[in-house]
């Protein structure tokens, strides 16, 4: 079960943890707008309503998460999305890091491998106010060539290796960011595709995701 009611106390909730984010080293203050406008509680089971603005990962179907918050903030601020870029979001999961690009004004092209998870996202009436975002169901390794090329690629999931094809499908001068690693701990890293069609590469921090894992999965939630 979902609450859609947005209340001054869920409002106050959010204001602090725009203050936590920024105190961590969050500046970029098109993401915090973007965390300060969106109801996260909408996107958890009302179970959470409390806890929604704590600083935290929860579970959601299939043994899946919604990140973090920090680290939806520090993925976003690294791709430092503008108004109107294509991006391609590898993991859609319950749809809150497309909302926070959606509310920058971005393009978003988001995939989930998660048959429930993709099909739950039709039913969540508010996120249709994003008209920009548009739902895959299918396997990010292999992107969306009919798409492509975006000006970014946002994963999020723990990428085992850096996917060739993902890269292909980035512009000139383009960014993905991806955080890389097959244990407990990925390395966070920025890529800038070159003209030669390779990339140069920035590493910043650890972090903890649930794994990026190659097909569909269909079955039900
Ligand atoms: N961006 C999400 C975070 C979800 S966790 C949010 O804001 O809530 C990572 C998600 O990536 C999971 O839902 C998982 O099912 C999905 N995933 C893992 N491997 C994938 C792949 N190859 N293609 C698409 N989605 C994938």
């Amino acid at each position: 079960m979902r609450t859609y009611e947005d209340s001054y106390r869920h409002k106050g909730l959010r204001k602090k943890l725009v203050d936590l984010l920024q105190s961590k080293g969050i500046s970029d203050e098109r993401v915090l707008a973007a965390i300060n406008n969106i109801p996260r509680h909408f996107f958890l089971d009302s179970a959470f309503d409390e806890k929604a603005y704590e600083d935290k990962a929860f579970p959601i179907a299939v043994g899946q998460t919604i990140s973090q918050p920090y680290t939806v903030a520090y993925q976003t601020q690294l791709l430092e999305p503008k108004p109107f870029d294509k991006v391609l979001e590898i993991g859609t999961g319950s749809g809150y890091q497309a909302a926070v690009l959606g509310e920058i004004g971005v393009q978003v092209f988001t995939i989930e491998r998660q048959k429930a998870l993709f099909d739950a996202l039709k039913t969540f009436p508010w996120l249709k106010k994003y008209n920009q975002i548009k739902f895959f169901y299918g396997d990010g390794f292999e992107g969306l060539p009919t798409f492509a090329p975006f000006d970014k690629v946002l994963i999020t999931a723990a990428a085992p290796y850096i996917p060739e094809k993902l890269i292909a499908q980035l512009k000139t001068g383009g960014n993905m960011v991806i955080p890389v690693g097959e244990g407990a701990v990925q390395r966070m890293l920025r890529l800038t595709k070159t003209a030669d069609g390779s990339y140069h590469e920035e590493i910043f921090d650890n972090f903890s995701f649930v794994p990026m894992l190659g097909g569909r999965d269909g079955k039900a939630g």
